[in-house]
């Protein structure tokens, strides 16, 4: 097999070899039900317990405010539909921004459809979201407030304490969606003022299929999946135990290397931030330059269609993601890229590259020595880029 350099940990990241080895035994030794009586189940039992300190633990909660889900999306949905439902007769009004993961978006108009509005923040050309503008945007009737963290496709990290600040300084709940951000960014529910915050195992070298929404004491929040009693009577169906685990040992990884994990995809980052910038005419970097991800890099690439540069650095064995919105069979070009403000034609030609802490030098090197030679492969074949030369010459 050749080398594979895997540049998309935004999509989702390899579950880690301590990860897995913690769950093994959930799925052989101890697979008794947690709800059960006898003593077997006991095992279970503790092994969610932990799992749920471990997580209280690095967002500063308590354990009693985790609730387990089967990812982000179902976080999401959750945050914003039951919230909707129990606070509809203060008000029928929430705030979001532009550039929310389509499980925040889709459900708002699923919302929308039922009597609920909502506000659509702008965000400026670095995707952070003006405060200004979620003051003005606030009235007596709106009831939540959801902002995510950091942004999955360009990285933007949004100003969360002073958005959680304004919420609670006006009585309104403050969602975030934290997907992206927890294990990468050192997070405090208290200190950021957070009443619920999704996160999702399979972003964070853990396990696919599993989620928590951190719901602060004293919310009201409706059930979302009813049957039996787990979760605190609020989200039933047997516990995902092996994936519990591998959640928290996911977690207690994140928290323990993420100084070190981090500041080595940083500077990886910026490696290849600063050789492609250098080294590639007509590209743009897309986000904030430094207050963004540790992981993410963006570009777009004039007179180059994303799509063809993703299967062409494929075939050298690297995995990327483009901008444009092509898995949901639509030819639209990614929503956060046109909330930022891309003309549709540079948005198409857009690269993502989410990095992990096993990405070297060397790595950077042959992706951005592929990067240069393709595009300049896609350009040469471009009409546009042609006329464009030509006029250039003039
Ligand atoms: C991946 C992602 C989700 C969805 O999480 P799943 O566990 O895949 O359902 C939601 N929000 C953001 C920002 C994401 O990156």
């Amino acid at each position: 097999m050749k080398k594979l350099i895997y540049l998309d940990n935004a999509a989702t990241t390899k579950t880690a070899p301590e990860v897995v080895e913690a769950m093994l035994p959930y799925f052989t030794e101890f697979y008794g039900n947690p709800s059960s009586v006898y003593e077997f189940s006991g095992h279970s039992k503790e092994a969610i317990a932990k799992s749920r300190e471990t997580i209280a633990k690095a967002l500063g909660a308590k354990p009693e405010e985790i609730y387990f889900t089967a990812g982000g999306s179902e976080s999401d949905n959750w945050a914003l539909k039951a919230t909707a439902e129990a606070y509809a007769d203060k008000g029928k009004h929430i705030i979001t921004t532009k550039i929310e993961h389509h499980a925040i978006l889709h459900t708002a108009e699923y919302l929308e459809k039922r009597g609920f509005e909502v506000t659509y923040l702008d965000v400026d050309e670095s995707g952070v979201v003006k405060l200004e503008e979620l003051k003005k945007a606030i009235r007596p009737d709106t009831i939540l407030i959801s902002v995510m963290y950091a942004n999955n496709e360009i990285g933007t990290i949004q100003p969360i304490r002073e958005i959680g600040q304004i919420a609670h300084e006006h009585g309104i709940l403050f969602h975030t969606d934290a997907v992206q951000a927890f294990g990468q960014v050192p997070i405090s529910v208290d200190d950021c003022h957070i009443d619920m915050l999704s996160s999702s195992g399979h972003k964070l070298n853990g396990p696919k299929g599993i989620g928590f929404l951190y719901i602060r004491k004293g919310v009201k929040i409706r059930s979302f999946v009813h049957g039996g009693a787990q979760e605190r009577k609020r989200r039933a169906g047997t516990e995902n135990v092996p994936g519990i685990v591998g959640y928290g040992a996911a977690v207690e990884r994140a928290v323990n290397t993420m100084t070190e994990r981090t500041a080595k995809e940083a500077e990886m980052r910026d490696y290849l931030i600063d050789r492609i910038l250098k080294e590639v005419p007509y590209v743009r970097l897309n986000g904030h330059r430094t207050n963004r991800l540790p992981n993410n890099a963006n570009f777009s690439f004039q007179f180059v269609e994303g799509e063809s540069l993703l299967i062409m650095l494929d075939m050298k064995g690297i995995c990327g993601s483009s901008g444009s919105a092509c898995t949901s069979g639509s030819l639209d070009p990614s929503h956060v890229l046109m909330a930022i403000g891309l003309p549709h034609e540079i948005a198409h030609g857009s690269l993502r590259l989410t990095l992990n802490e096993e990405i070297t030098r060397e790595d950077i090197d042959y992706v951005v020595d592929s990067v240069k030679e393709i595009v300049q492969k896609l350009r040469d074949m471009s009409p546009l880029y042609e006329d464009f030369v030509k006029k250039q010459a003039k």
